[in-house]
């Protein structure tokens, strides 16, 4: 298994994550500030803030999700299930690189 393929993955997801974090954030908290272009027309099509907190509460989830998996990376436990404790799969960690659990276990 290329677990550097899979940390570098996560990686990018967390930048992303961290980015799309960062807009919630000044649209909730700090209207006046100008957000990116791009990120003001995605919320043009969710534009109520219930909406809004959201999506930042599914991104802070995922970015836990990733740190965890970052962490596992490190001691070794990334490629095994954190329930059975056997081998989660190539293929399922390159589908949801950030699982902790194998597919009878999920
Ligand atoms: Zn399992």
């Amino acid at each position: 298994m290329n677990l550097q393929h899979h940390k570098q993955q996560l990686l990018t997801s967390k930048l992303e994550l961290e980015a799309r974090l960062a807009n919630t954030h000044r649209h909730l908290h700090h209207k006046q500030e100008p957000v990116s272009p791009n990120f003001h027309e995605q919320l043009l099509e969710t534009s109520n803030d219930a909406q809004v907190y959201q999506l930042e509460d599914l991104a802070q989830a995922e970015l836990q999700q990733i740190n965890r998996a970052l962490a596992r990376i490190e001691s070794g436990q990334y490629p095994y299930c954190s329930r059975c404790g056997k081998g989660i799969g190539e293929q399922r960690l390159l589908a949801v690189p950030y699982t902790d659990h194998c597919i009878s276990c999920a």
